[in-house]
């Protein structure tokens, strides 16, 4: 079986600029994963088993794949904000991890962070991530409320 009829689209490896590990084009619908950009960050983070290289491009993979999975089955996916994109892809890039985690990795797309609402969220999720008074979930429901970002109970 080939990459296209599992994804329905192409992947290939392919030098990207200097942070980007991944990206999934719409308008020729391909997939492109910079293997060297995912070691230089696994070695940032001091992450180079061969686990630990395998499970990091897997969710790279995914992300993008949650992306060309978005555009196959969304109308207007090409009017969406970037930021909605990228919510879809980094809530299904590994189910696996607590969504507290997934929003983490969210707020810290520049997509996300550089607007005042995500600058706000990130600095909510970050404070969650890094207290152990309290479950991050009720920790970040709490101050998205008193900061007037959720009205959720
Ligand atoms: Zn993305």
């Amino acid at each position: 079986m080939s990459w296209f009829n599992l994804l329905k689209v192409n992947i290939d490896f392919a030098k990207l600029p200097k942070g980007t590990e991944g990206a999934y084009y719409n308008q020729n619908k391909g997939i492109e994963i910079d293997e060297k950009n995912i070691y230089e960050y696994l070695k940032s983070k001091n992450q180079t088993t061969d686990e630990e290289i395998i499970d990091y491009l897997v969710r790279v993979i995914n992300h993008e794949a949650a992306h060309a999975a978005h555009d196959k089955t969304d109308d207007e996916f090409g009017r969406r904000f970037k930021s909605q994109k990228e919510y879809i892809a980094y809530a299904l890039e590994n189910i696996a991890d607590p969504i507290h985690l997934r929003l983490v990795n969210f707020v810290n797309h520049p997509d996300v962070y550089n607007t005042a609402r995500g600058k706000k969220i990130k600095q909510i999720l970050q404070e969650a991530a890094d207290q152990n008074i309290v479950p991050p979930e009720e920790y970040v429901k709490f101050h998205m409320r008193i900061k007037g970002l959720s009205k959720v109970k």
